[in-house]
C-alpha cells in the first residue's frame, strides 16, 4: 500500500490548527481504515516562519500523534516555496503528496476521490473550484483576466486550480529538478508531462483567521505567473518597432507630399519624420535586445529538457 502525506503550508495559522488538525486526521484515518493507504501515512505541517503559536501547535500534536509532522522553516518565505520545502521534504517518505491549505477552504474529503484517481493510474490530480461563489466579485473578475492573460501568453495552467492537489512521488522528484526561484507552482505542474486528472469540489469561505494573500501578494504571485513563464512581452516590443517603423515610413510618404505641395510650417516635416523613425528604431532595437535576454532568461532557468517516462530496453 503506498504512503500518503498532506502536505500543509502555515502562515500563522494558530486560529484553524487544531481543528484543520481533527478534520485531516479523520481523513487520513478513513482511508488507513479502509486499506486504501499504508498505516504510517501522515500530515506535514510547514511551519512558513509565523510569529504566532503554530509551532508550537504543531509540536505539541506531534507529540500527541505520532502521523503528525512538522517542517519549521527558519523565515518567511511565502507560501510557494514553503510548499516545495514541504515536498521536498515528504518525497523523501512518502509515495503520494497532497497539499493542501491550512485553512481547509479546500475540501479535505476530495483527498479520498484524489487517491481513487492516483490508484486510476494518474500521477498528477488537480483539485478544480467547480465554482467561484465564495469569492468577491473582484476577485472572480481579475482571476477570469488572469486566467485569459496566461492563455494568450502561451502558459499552461488548469482554471479554477490553485495549490490544492496530488501529486506521485516520481512527479514530484522531477518537479524538484527545475530550479525556478520565481515559483508558481499551478504553471510548473503542467509542464511535467503525466497522465493528469480533476477532481471538483465548492470552495469555502475561511472559517477562522484571515487570509495571509493580500492584494499586493496575490499580484506579486500572478506578475511571477507571467513572467516565469513567458517571453512574449519581449516579442511585443519587438513587434510594435516594427510597427513603428512601417508607419514612419508611411509618415514619410505623407510629409514629402505635404513638403512638396508647400503646405508646411518650416521644421515640421524633418521633426515628424525624425519622432516616427527614431521611436520605431529605439524599439526595434530594444526588442532585438529583449529577444537576446528571453534567452538568456531561459537559458539560466536551466530547466530539464524533458521527462523520460519510461524506457524499454
Ligand atoms: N501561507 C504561507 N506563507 C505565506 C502566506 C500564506 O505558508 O507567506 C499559507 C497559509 O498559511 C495557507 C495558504 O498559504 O495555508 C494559503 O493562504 P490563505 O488561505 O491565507 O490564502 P487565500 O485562501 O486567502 O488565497
Ligand atoms: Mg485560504
Amino acid at each position: 500500500m503506498k504512503r500518503l502525506a498532506i502536505i500543509v503550508p502555515c502562515f500563522n495559522e494558530e486560529a484553524v490548527l487544531w481543528d484543520t488538525t481533527k478534520k485531516l486526521l479523520a481523513v487520513l484515518n478513513g482511508m488507513k481504515r479502509d486499506k486504501v493507504i499504508a498505516d504510517n501515512s501522515f500530515l506535514l505541517y510547514v511551519n512558513d516562519g509565523s510569529a504566532d503559536m503554530t509551532w508550537s501547535i504543531v509540536k505539541k500534536l506531534h507529540t500527541e500523534n505520532s502521523a503528525v509532522c512538522g517542517v519549521n522553516l527558519a523565515g518567511n518565505v511565502g507560501h510557494q516555496k514553503a510548499l516545495v520545502a514541504g515536498l521536498s521534504t515528504a518525497v523523501q517518505y512518502a509515495d503520494i503528496m497532497v497539499s493542501i491549505d491550512a485553512d481547509l477552504q479546500d475540501d479535505e474529503n476530495a483527498i479520498v476521490r484524489m487517491v481513487g484517481l492516483y490508484e486510476q493510474g494518474n500521477d498528477i490530480v488537480y483539485g478544480v473550484r467547480s465554482s467561484r461563489k465564495t469569492d468577491t466579485r473582484f476577485k472572480r473578475i481579475t482571476a477570469v483576466m488572469f486566467y485569459r492573460m496566461m492563455r494568450s501568453f502561451g502558459v499552461k495552467s488548469v482554471f479554477n486550480h490553485a495549490d490544492f492537489r496530488l501529486m506521485s512521488k516520481r512527479a514530484v522528484l522531477y518537479l524538484l529538478q527545475f530550479h525556478d526561484r520565481n515559483l508558481f507552482l499551478r504553471g510548473m505542474v503542467p509542464m511535467l508531462g503525466y497522465k493528469t486528472a480533476s477532481v471538483y469540489y465548492e470552495r469555502k469561505s475561511r472559517t477562522a483567521g484571515e487570509s495571509k494573500y493580500p492584494l499586493a501578494k496575490m499580484l506579486a504571485l500572478a506578475l511571477d505567473g507571467v513572467t516565469s513563464f513567458s517571453i512574449k512581452p519581449f516579442h511585443f516590443v519587438l513587434y510594435l518597432g516594427v510597427a513603428f517603423l512601417v508607419i514612419s515610413f508611411a509618415i514619410f510618404c505623407w510629409v514629402s507630399y505635404s513638403y512638396i505641395t508647400g503646405r508646411v510650417v518650416p521644421g515640421w516635416s524633418s521633426l515628424m519624420l525624425s519622432v516616427w523613425f527614431c521611436s520605431g528604431c529605439v524599439l526595434f532595437c530594444l526588442g532585438v535586445i529583449g529577444e537576446y535576454i528571453g534567452k538568456i532568461y531561459v537559458e539560466v532557468k536551466n530547466r530539464p529538457l524533458y521527462n523520460i517516462e519510461q524506457v524499454l530496453m
